[in-house]
């Protein structure tokens, strides 16, 4: 299988990062990530002021894959996802929801020991490896890695993880895919701007789809499909990502205006991925029983 080391990163998705590797679509690859500090945080006495702006979040990658042009879809399965044995977390003033009480930085080194973090000597959580950053080159310009939006990026949505399907819009030839930022373990909200930071190794499978409109991104993960929206205010996240999969019901399943937004009403969990990035990020999930119920098969 294809392989990218960590050393091959961006700071920011753009159409003109050239391309590491090039595949044909459906083909499996393994993306080496660093920790979103570039792994530069390996004690307690390393401050993440120390890391510096510019190289937080690489996000290894862009992978060419060949076929895809914009407009078409790029599917991206999540195959697997292993994790070091050690992670990081940080506060610092000013970051983080909590910031304005923050008066130092602090940054604690969280082992992983049989598959449980080790918060400290009275609590430890399962862990559930997830990816932050996921995204394709936007069109023009540059995102940075930091950021998430319709290229997908900084999501932070705990539901990406193993077995997990991102769907994501291919802007650009190639789409040019990149991921980093991957965490042991994260809640909805990510109140500090961080969760367990960690480097590891991703194993995705990505396929061109073409001749389909599907409002992006959007994410199926255990009994859920859900559509990830991000704006600067939680409220246009939240309404952003409740319009978009009101418009996927009424695309995809040919529900009417009302009647698919009472049923959103009724079995549409909206929620908070994350409160802390540059643009803040919801998701709204349904159950896949409706599809189902619909003889709806996801592409
Ligand atoms: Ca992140
Ligand atoms: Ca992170």
């Amino acid at each position: 299988m294809e392989h990218i080391p960590k050393e091959k990163s961006v700071l920011a998705m753009s159409p003109k990062n050239d391309p590491v590797l090039r595949v044909e679509s459906g083909s499996s690859v393994v993306f080496e990530t660093c920790d979103c500090f570039g792994n530069k945080i390996q004690s307690e006495d390393h401050l993440f002021s120390s890391v510096g702006w510019d190289s937080v979040n690489p996000a290894t990658g862009p992978l060419y894959i060949e076929g895809a042009e914009p407009n078409d879809i790029l599917k991206v399965e999540i195959l697997d996802i292993s994790i070091a044995d050690k992670g990081v977390m940080t506060t610092a003033p000013n970051f983080g929801v909590l910031g304005d009480l923050f008066k130092e930085e602090v940054t604690k080194i969280i082992p992983i020991k049989n598959g449980q973090v080790i918060f400290n000597d009275k609590i430890q959580i399962p862990i559930k490896p997830m990816i932050g950053v996921m995204g394709v080159a936007p069109t023009e310009g540059e995102i940075l890695a930091g950021t998430p939006g319709e290229h997908g990026g900084n999501m932070d949505c705990k539901r990406l993880v193993k077995g997990s399907i991102i769907y994501l819009p291919v802007n650009v030839s190639g789409a040019l895919l990149s991921m980093g930022d991957l965490h042991a373990a994260q809640a909805d909200g990510e109140i500090v701007m961080c969760a367990v930071e960690i480097p590891g190794k991703v194993t995705v499978k990505a396929t061109v789809v073409k001749n389909k409109s599907l409002p992006l991104p959007i994410l199926m993960e255990g009994g859920h499909i859900m559509t990830i929206a991000s704006a600067e205010l939680l409220d246009d996240a939240a309404t952003n990502a409740t319009k978009n999969m009101h418009t996927f019901l009424m695309n995809e399943l040919n529900m009417d205006l009302h009647e698919s937004g009472m049923l959103l009403s009724l079995v549409g969990e909206l929620r908070i991925c994350q409160v802390v990035n540059p643009l803040k990020t919801a998701r709204m999930e349904i159950p896949k029983w409706v599809l189902e119920h619909y003889n709806y098969t996801m592409i």
